[in-house]
């Protein structure tokens, strides 16, 4: 089994421009905007002045606020943005997206979305909330909340044609335990995701992806069989009748070890879905610091943005018919 990530030292800061065919679905280059500067991503949504945008730019807003566990990749120190926000960044600059980064959760809403046309998604928790429910790490992060409409806003213009993009934590976020619900029910958010996390293993582990739909624009960059080291989420409320499953998850040793956790069959861990006129896309992979700065990754994310800004087929009807136990 060939390991997916390769190193650590190798991928971080310099982000090498991905070779073919990573970037199949590269859209041309346009007007240059110059390096994605700490400010900019410090800003929230209203960085973006209408005449200072090609007309036929992405604009990608990155919600990275955390209402209960706050991963490392997603935090800034000292004023420095994040890792993940400097390698969106990075990719922004060199694919030709603008992009704003925000941890305010308030500028979810259906005005500021007007001006975007793909979220992406690195949360946790009820994000209508500042801080988190628990004590010590899952305390939050303290930064703006999102206002009682937030996800009526956010389901509503990714009906209307938005594109969706969650990663990892994404499905930790808006679960009904969040939000004091029954564990059977689907929360509005989850229902658009087409899960929410339900637990995860002690250690990382290299999980092996089975690739399922290779001709899905967002699968150009995966390979069957590789294997990724990373904290693997397992799921429930996991909407087999509804999502379009691009790859799944074999915990290979670990389902014997963590039965509870892993057992069973293989279950997906990347897939799409339909909304209205709307794109979502969901990757459990994230968590660790070296999947991010890996170039094989970062062509996800792209290949991930551009489809859910419109590029490609959508190629999203239901493809499971198992569900996962
Ligand atoms: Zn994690």
């Amino acid at each position: 089994m060939r390991n997916w990530i390769p190193c650590l030292r190798a991928c971080s800061r310099e982000v090498p421009m991905p070779a073919t065919p990573w970037l199949k679905l590269q859209i041309p280059a346009r007007v240059p905007r110059g390096f994605l500067s700490k400010l900019l991503v410090l800003c929230s949504v209203s960085v973006f002045a209408p005449e200072a945008r090609a007309e036929e730019q992405l604009d990608v807003l990155f919600l990275s606020k955390s209402s209960g566990y706050e991963h490392a990749v997603i935090k800034r120190s000292e004023g420095d943005p994040s890792r993940v926000e400097m390698v969106l960044g990075e990719l922004a600059e060199q694919h030709g997206f603008g992009l704003s980064a925000t941890k305010d959760a308030g500028s979810i809403n259906a005005a500021d979305l007007q001006d975007v046309d793909v979220v992406i998604f690195y949360t946790t928790g009820d994000l209508t909330k500042s801080g988190g429910t628990g004590a010590g790490i899952f305390r939050g992060d303290g930064e703006g909340a999102m206002g009682k409409d937030g996800v009526t806003d956010l389901i509503k213009w990714v009906e209307a044609g938005g594109g969706f993009v969650a990663f990892h934590s994404a499905s930790d976020t808006f679960k009904n335990t969040d939000l004091g619900l029954a564990d059977d029910a689907v929360t509005p958010y989850v229902e658009m995701l087409g899960a929410q996390f339900r637990a995860h293993g002690p250690r990382n582990f290299a999980g092996q992806l089975m690739v399922i739909d290779p001709d899905h624009p967002v699968a150009a960059g995966l390979k069957d069989g590789a294997a990724v080291v990373d904290e693997w989420y397992a799921f429930s409320q996991l909407a087999t009748d509804r999502i379009h499953a691009v790859a799944l998850l074999d915990a290979g040793a670990e389902k014997d070890a963590l039965p509870k956790v892993y057992g069973g069959d293989p279950y997906p861990v990347i897939w799409t879905m339909e909304r209205g006129e709307g794109r979502v896309y969901y990757n459990a992979m994230g968590h660790r610091e070296d999947v991010w700065t890996n170039p094989l990754f970062q062509g996800l994310v792209v290949d991930a943005i551009l489809w859910a800004g419109g590029e490609g087929a959508t190629q999203s009807s239901p493809n499971l018919s198992v569900a996962h136990p």
